[in-house]
């Protein structure tokens, strides 16, 4: 499995402005070989030829780095192809764009970015070194280091202008799993009911158990209430939308979530690891902006920020370090039926869930991943038989200390 590592670089003063020549012809010369291919598109046919911008750049950034510019070039444009093929065989809803260039949307200045081949640089304990003889001073941690076994990929260096950093993103192949699984005799299954208030909800072997999101839920609030003061302020001072604080809050308001997320996934997989999970098995997610009822809030929250997406891929993405398959189950229907009697009278508000027809009671998120399960029997071509009993009436809640 590919995972990156990212270090905080410190160039000295005379290093950061090699860096700074270096990067912006890597940009340019991945720009004018994406004009070059963009214009070819257009005129109706297409040209993977680069010999032009090879040579040119070769002498300003070194012929490896030039070469992955062209290999970096060349990946986006053959997951365009990849992506129209799927189009046009009516598997996609929207025709994909070509690859645009490396440019920042707001600013439309070129980011700056330096990529070098995997076998051109070298991460020692305090420097990293590269071609040219530069040799620059890196703090952070090589999290996925792990020996021989672990193999380096391509470094890409960037800029970040908000912060005026510089890091070096370092991708490792690492084997994997890193834990040995518990559940290869035992075949245990988790079914997983992912959402807003309730996160993440579960059930294996019938206990059923959650995590609360309030604490969570009230830092994002926290952040986007700083954002919307800051932006009024903005507006009214000097009639501007956006400024450097303004984007430091929108980034500090994701980053949080997302680590909150971590905090709460890597708990999660821990749990099912524990008790010898050898699967997980998610509702699948496409429907989830359309299906569920939420309120204003949570609905603005979902359509702009909660990331549903994010938090199953770094279920995906920590179960695999512990050997754990993640599969996906389509979870329409899952929340509106009585996973007891199978009938779809069933009354739901907020939080509960009631059957008209047996009088089962339960958690609403709790009646998710039960059903979950019983879709992914179904699948299998087996009859439910997931344990309906009081542990759906009043799952465990966790909580993730922010
Ligand atoms: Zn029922």
């Amino acid at each position: 499995m590919r995972r990156t590592n990212t270090f905080r670089l410190f160039p000295s003063k005379e290093q950061k402005q090699r860096l700074l020549n270096l990067a912006d012809n890597c940009s340019r010369m991945y720009n004018e070989i994406n004009h070059k291919r963009r214009q070819s598109l257009f005129s109706g046919g297409f040209d993977w030829n680069t010999d032009e911008q090879y040579h040119k750049y070769k002498k300003l950034v070194g012929s490896a780095t030039a070469q992955q510019i062209i290999i970096k070039n060349n990946e986006a444009w053959k997951s365009y192809w990849a992506i129209l093929k799927k189009w046009k065989k009516g598997k996609l809803e929207k025709k994909p764009k070509p690859p645009g260039y490396w440019k920042d949307r707001e600013t439309g200045k070129r980011p700056l970015k330096i990529l070098v081949r995997c076998d051109n640089y070298k991460l020692e304990d305090r420097v990293l070194k590269l071609p040219s003889k530069l040799k620059i001073r890196w703090k952070g941690k090589n999290r996925w280091n792990r020996g021989s076994s672990s193999k380096q990929g391509r470094l890409e260096i960037t800029y970040d202008e908000l912060s005026e950093k510089w890091y070096a993103h370092m991708p490792v192949e690492v084997e994997y799993p890193l834990h040995q699984p518990k559940g290869e005799e035992e075949k245990k299954e988790a079914y997983v009911d992912l959402g807003v208030k309730v996160p993440i909800m579960a059930s294996i072997d019938g206990e059923v158990f959650g995590y609360r999101a309030n604490s969570m839920l009230s830092d994002w609030w926290y952040w986007t209430h700083k954002i919307a003061e800051h932006q009024s302020v903005l507006k009214g001072v000097n009639n501007r939308s956006t400024s450097k604080l303004l984007k430091s809050y929108y980034r500090k308001r994701r980053r949080r979530f997302r680590n909150n997320v971590n905090v709460m996934v890597r708990d999660f997989v821990e749990r099912c690891w524990n008790r010898g999970v050898s699967k997980i098995v998610c509702g699948d997610l496409r429907n989830i902006r359309s299906s569920a009822n939420f309120s204003r809030k949570s609905n603005s929250m979902i359509h702009n920020f909660w990331s549903v997406g994010y938090m199953a891929r770094r279920i995906e993405e920590v179960a695999e370090e512990y050997g754990i398959r993640v599969t996906r189950v389509d979870e329409r229907g899952t929340s509106s039926e009585c996973p007891r009697c199978g009938s779809r009278r069933v009354i739901r508000t907020k939080r509960m869930f009631r059957c008209r027809d047996c009088g089962l009671e339960a958690h609403r998120d709790a009646v998710g991943c039960i059903n979950i399960g019983l879709a992914h029997q179904r699948e299998k071509g087996k009859e439910g038989a997931e344990a309906v009993n009081r542990a759906m009436a009043r799952p465990t809640l966790l909580n993730i200390e922010v």
